[in-house]
């Protein structure tokens, strides 16, 4: 139930920024959410995305996605923040993709810590992250593409719901595919194990061409329910031996 205790918790967490955007229209504010690969921001950098939120007064937002989103703008401030944020744009855009701000089709790449700084890690789930982030993200695909790299089986970035999950085994790589979670929320299917990495990003790659010359709007496990398993297989096997 929301009640008066939990509008002064809002109002206490944004500085009653939640309630003036509410009277405005959420609806017809808009946001800019920048691709930030793998949520690493240095201490400059994040101090500089607060500053441009509080010039144009946006609510800053950390998403579930690993970025930062600057909601409640107007069109034409949005514009303005967009600019402003080029400032992030670290590394040369990838192909097919024209805009640093619009959702491409391969989304952002999601890790958990990895070995790099955690105990439990079997790989280096963030620098496989930044490897596939660096190579993919942005390119153009008839539907979307989510990916998740976890350093082991614990599997804190969820790689299971996502259309490609990949997670460190002590060997190596499993490689899941056609999770996901939205609507109709399914678990990948466990496609290869113990995986390279280069492997694994020669699958992705593989995968990446299949699915722009399958041309369809479904996701990635839907697919392979109209398709199989085995075509499938065949089909990135063909992609991989080309
Ligand atoms: S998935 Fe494993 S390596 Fe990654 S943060 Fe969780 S416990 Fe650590």
């Amino acid at each position: 139930m929301f009640d008066e205790k939990n509008e002064d918790c809002l109002e206490n967490l944004n500085d009653g920024s939640l309630e003036k955007f509410a009277d405005k229209g959420f609806n017809k504010l808009k946001s800019v959410t920048p691709h930030i690969p793998l949520g690493i921001v240095s201490p400059d950098e994040l101090i500089k995305i607060a500053e441009i939120a509080k010039k144009y007064n946006a609510v800053l937002r950390i998403t579930s996605s690993q970025t930062i989103s600057l909601s409640g703008l107007s069109e034409d401030d949005r514009d303005l923040v967009r600019s402003e944020l080029e400032f992030l744009n670290r590394k040369k855009r990838k192909r097919n993709s024209e805009e640093q701000f619009v959702l491409k089709s391969f989304q952002s790449v999601k890790t958990c810590r990895g070995k790099e700084f955690c105990r439990r890690g079997k790989q280096n789930a963030l620098t496989l992250g930044l490897k596939i982030d660096n190579i993919f993200y942005g390119t153009n695909l008839p539907s979307k593409l989510r990916v998740a790299v976890s350093g082991c089986p614990f599997s804190c970035s969820e790689p299971i719901i996502r259309d490609i999950g990949i997670v460190g085994t002590n060997n190596g790589y499993n490689f899941f595919v056609g999770g996901n979670a939205s609507t109709k929320p399914r678990f990948g299917i466990l496609f290869k194990e113990n995986l390279t990495e280069n492997c694994v990003l020669e699958y992705i790659n593989a995968i990446v061409n299949f699915l722009i010359k399958y041309n369809s709007k479904k996701r990635l496990g839907e697919i392979i329910d109209i398709i199989g398993l085995d075509e499938f297989e065949k089909e990135i096997q063909n992609e991989i031996t080309k």
